[in-house]
């Protein structure tokens, strides 16, 4: 690695929330995982260590992100970045591929026809849209809604873990292939996948189709209903 590229590295991870660095294999741990800040001893961190933010939040997240230039898809046609939406405290959360062409007008995610199928099928387990919150894979609508390319997920996704790692779901609601993959990584295919429960962040992940594909598959409807049965199991309602 290069200077410019250490410079380059060390910039990205300032933006995931990381303060300084350290060759301490305890600096490694999940923030949740490491003792908190002022022990009760009095005892003092050595001072090489730098620690990670212990608490964070949404805002915080979406002013690192910024007006974000860091993939090609802010010269690609984007209007606005699309962060996410809903309870900041939600037990339920949706993520999906990227922005459309609504979403990308709105800045807001899951508004247009796929959108308003998605409020549907939230309200038929019984929460409302504000209860939740709802999230994309990545932040900015690619180029006629193609699919999201490998480095412009491997930049974006950060800011998704740290969107997963406040909220701090019960349940994640992974819509449609891409969002079920790439959260799983894994290549399998959305009708084997879903069906079944997987950990991820410390949720459960349900993944299930696009509301998008349900709208031209209106027969996959009681597959995402079945789904959404399991997410209600799930959730203790
Ligand atoms: N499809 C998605 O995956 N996300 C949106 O926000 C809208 C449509």
């Amino acid at each position: 690695m290069d200077g410019d590229e250490l410079v380059e590295h060390l910039r990205f991870a300032r933006d995931l929330g990381v303060e300084g660095f350290s060759r301490d294999p305890a600096w490694r741990a999940r923030p949740d995982a490491m003792a908190p800040e002022g022990e009760p001893d009095g005892a003092t961190p050595p001072s090489a260590v730098l620690t990670l933010r212990l608490s964070q939040t949404l805002e915080e997240v979406r002013s690192d992100i910024g007006d974000c230039t860091r993939c090609k898809l802010h010269q690609l046609g984007r209007r606005q970045i699309v962060f996410g939406v809903g309870n900041p405290a939600a037990q339920l959360m949706f993520v999906g591929e990227a922005p459309g062409a609504d979403e990308d007008l709105q800045g807001v995610p899951f508004v247009g026809r796929a959108g308003q199928l998605l409020t549907r099928i939230i309200e038929a387990i019984g929460l409302k849209r504000e209860e939740v919150y709802i999230a994309n894979v990545i932040k900015c609508r690619p180029p006629q809604n193609r699919n999201p390319e490998p480095d412009e997920v491997a930049t974006c996704e950060p800011f998704l873990f740290r969107q997963v790692d406040i909220i701090k779901p019960r349940v994640i609601v992974a819509l449609g292939t891409f969002a079920a993959r790439t959260l799983l990584g894994t290549t399998d295919p959305i009708s084997r996948l879903r069906g079944r429960v997987y950990e991820y962040r410390g949720a459960k992940l349900v993944p299930t189709f696009h509301p998008a594909y349900l709208l031209r598959n209106p027969a996959s409807k009681r597959d995402v209903w079945e789904d959404m049965k399991l997410v209600r199991r799930l959730l203790g309602n």
